[in-house]
């Protein structure tokens, strides 16, 4: 049997980037760089290589095992906030309507709608599933009596970490395993 890593192509082999002190340099979304921009960043002296690919790039000068997971050598401040965007609000949300609970047939909706000035904002959208929105419609969570389980906020990085054990990512290579779940693995 081969080992499934020798017959990935090169661009399904991105690399999980670890700030120096080990831990990833961000959660949400996971930071993975493409195999280019990783070697390229070896070669340049920024990384160390914390694992490999089984998979192989060669060039007439040199054979490289694609690193799979890498540590930057400079430490970077990480920010406390995630990014503002559909995954990470259904993460705070656990992806579960904020009206009923459901956990299916999910949307966006603006608590306050935009018809009423209601901004795009972490404190103004939240999950709800399609057939709440609906009833909602324009009018606010009092308008419709409709209230909200939880008041939305902005989410912390370990906020939405603490949430993100219940949903992995959807590319997961086994080298990535230790630096992103080492606590769940001692548990278990
Ligand atoms: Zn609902």
């Amino acid at each position: 049997m081969f080992h499934p890593d020798l017959i990935r192509h090169p661009d399904g082999c991105p690399a999980l980037v670890l700030n120096a002190d080990y831990t990833p340099l961000s959660y949400y979304p996971l930071s993975v760089w493409p195999w280019q921009t990783a070697v390229k960043a070896v070669f340049l002296d920024r990384v160390d290589i914390v694992a490999n690919y089984e998979r192989e790039v060669r060039s007439a000068s040199f054979a490289l095992k694609l690193p799979s997971v890498i540590a930057l050598k400079q430490f970077v401040k990480p920010s406390q906030f995630p990014a503002f965007t559909r995954f990470n609000l259904f993460l705070r949300d656990k992806f579960t309507c904020q009206y009923c609970g459901k956990l299916r047939d999910l949307t966006f909706d603006h608590v306050i709608p935009r018809a009423q000035g209601g901004r795009t904002t972490w404190e103004n959208v939240v999950t709800a599933c399609a057939p709440c929105n609906l009833k909602k419609g324009g009018r606010t969570p009092r308008q419709a009596a409709m209230p909200l389980h939880l008041e939305p906020i902005r989410p912390t990085n370990w906020h939405l970490h603490e949430h993100g054990r219940s949903f992995p990512p959807n590319y997961l290579h086994e080298t990535w395993h230790d630096w992103l779940y080492w606590d769940i693995e001692l548990e278990a």
